[in-house]
């Protein structure tokens, strides 16, 4: 039985319920605007279901499994067994228990939630369609819109995701046995963060990238910090080639490339994962109908309050263009969208915006780098710590990388940061937050650091772009 087609109204309808538009939702009812969020999937979107969480998961569990493995000079043996069922599983909690909570939250903040599939009937309203056949469907009339709507993996040609030797991120975090030969399609951040992830947990790991490096847009020495680490993991990494197909053998599946001379090469695999990037998700909401239009490659472009080219619907998250996709860049922006609906003087400022990069070592980035620096006007100074002079880092066994601090050398003003080493997630926060007060490097090397912590590297840093570092020479 189809059930018909029921109107309600709404102050405000997110559409999406990952870190951009569930954040989005819970700070527009705390501002005591009626809304309702409309979730077609899971709560949480890609970042707890099928991205950062449940590969921070299995990164945690592959870092413990070959930690243990990898201890001899410290006179730990051990031969860890990865039963990989059971970590797919403890994965699985860690998600179920913050999806549920996402759900709970929204429940408690008073949002109204709404299951089911939204597409633009006009720019003030949606029709739902809930499941599948027969669930029926209800149009939801709204003041203000805030689409949340994220992004999908991108497909190659000659790569479908329905093969089942073919894996996407989402496959690679679902798997319950570790593959014996996997080739990764992809030297990105997700590329790399699952080929180490795999490599650790056992599996013979080929990494085929089209470009000249891993992990485009970050600099070339902190890239070779994680593939000189991806190297001693036995990575092979092979750059200047394209993934072209792959074809079943007797014995797996293998993968052929090509480079920009066509010459081909090929690579025996169990899987082949492709992560070759994401994008947006604005081609299947009939957005044309709210008088709105993606850019060719899918993105809405918005103002400083996320508002898009139609004043009362915004725009947050992977659909946006020219901020990157990153969950704290869309719950950031959420939250200034439902704000600026709430009638405050808010406006993203994407001046400070940190990244993370969950490899071995991690790397951290905010702000300018050095020629990003020269390349605004600034005169800048750097200061450098390494990690091998650090005693906390020496005492964890992870030494690999360092700190630099990137400053306006006649003002002090911190400007940007990139550490790549133990905790680099963790000690980036320290240098975002100085750019948002406007620390100076004299601020940051004059704050108390416990020791012995990791920590103590930033303050170095800031010390060594002053000429006064004590732990490392100055330069
Ligand atoms: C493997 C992997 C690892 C990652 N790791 C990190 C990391 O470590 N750190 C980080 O910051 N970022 C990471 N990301 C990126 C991060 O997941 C995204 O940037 C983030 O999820 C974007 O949030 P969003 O709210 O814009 O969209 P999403 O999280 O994609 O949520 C969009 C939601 O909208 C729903 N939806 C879509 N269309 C409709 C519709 N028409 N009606 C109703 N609902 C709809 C979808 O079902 C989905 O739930 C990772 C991504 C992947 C794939």
């Amino acid at each position: 039985m189809v059930v018909g087609d029921i109107a309600t109204g709404t102050d405000l309808l997110v559409i999406g319920a990952g870190p951009g538009g569930y954040v989005a939702a819970i700070r527009a009812a705390q501002k005591g605007i009626d809304t309702t969020l409309v979730e077609k999937d899971a709560y949480g979107g890609t970042c707890l279901n099928y991205g950062c969480i449940p590969s921070k998961a299995l990164i945690t569990g592959a870092n413990l499994a070959h930690e243990a493995g990898h201890a001899e000079e410290m006179g730990i043996h051990a031969d860890p067994v990865v039963d990989m069922s059971q970590l797919r599983d403890w994965k699985s909690g860690v998600v179920d228990q913050l999806t549920g909570g996402v759900e709970k939250l929204c429940k408690a903040n008073g949002v109204n939630l709404v299951e089911g599939t939204a597409r633009f009937k006009d720019e003030n309203a949606v029709r739902i369609a809930h499941g599948g056949e027969g669930q029926g469907s209800e149009t939801i009339e709204f003041e203000h819109c805030i689409i949340a709507t994220g992004s999908r993996v991108i497909q190659i040609p000659g790569f479908d995701f329905g093969d089942e030797p073919v894996w996407s991120s989402r496959d690679a975090l679902e798997a319950d046995t570790v593959p014996e030969r996997l080739v990764v399609v992809g030297g990105g951040y997700i590329g790399m963060e699952l080929s180490t992830t795999f490599a650790k947990l056992g599996a013979d790991v080929t990494v085929v990238e089209m470009l000249d490096d891993i992990l485009p847009g970050y600099e070339s020495d902190v890239a070779r910090v994680v593939r000189k680490r991806a190297e001693d993991l036995g990575i092979d990494m092979h750059f200047g080639e394209g993934a072209s197909g792959w074809r079943e053998e007797d014995d797996g599946i293998m993968v052929t490339t090509e480079t920009e001379d066509g010459e081909e090469n090929e690579y025996r695999a169990d899987k082949v994962l492709v992560a070759v990037g994401r994008s947006p998700v604005t081609d299947t909401m009939d957005i044309e109908s709210a008088g709105l239009e993606a850019d060719d490659r899918g993105f809405l472009s918005v103002d400083d309050r996320r508002r898009t080219d139609v004043e009362h619907i915004y725009a947050v998250g992977d659909v946006v263009e020219d901020t990157p996709m990153l969950a704290h860049v869309a719950s950031k922006e959420g939250i200034v969208a439902a704000e600026h609906i709430a009638g405050e003087p808010v406006a993203f400022d994407s001046q400070a915006v940190p990244a993370a990069v969950f490899t071995d070592p991690e790397i951290g980035t905010v702000g300018m780098t050095e020629a990003d620096a020269e390349e605004a006007g600034f005169s800048p100074v750097v200061g450098q710590m390494p990690f091998r002079a650090s005693g906390r880092a020496l005492t964890t066994n992870h030494a690999d990388g360092f700190v630099r601090i990137v400053a306006d050398e006649e003002s002090g003003f911190v400007l940007g940061a990139q550490i790549v080493g133990p905790e680099a997630s963790e000690l980036i926060a320290e240098l975002a937050f100085a750019i948002e007060m406007g620390a100076t490097l004299e601020d940051v090397a004059s704050t108390i650091h416990t020791h012995p912590t990791l920590a103590e590297a930033v303050m170095e840093a800031a010390e060594n772009a002053l000429g006064q570092a004590i732990h490392t020479l100055n330069r």
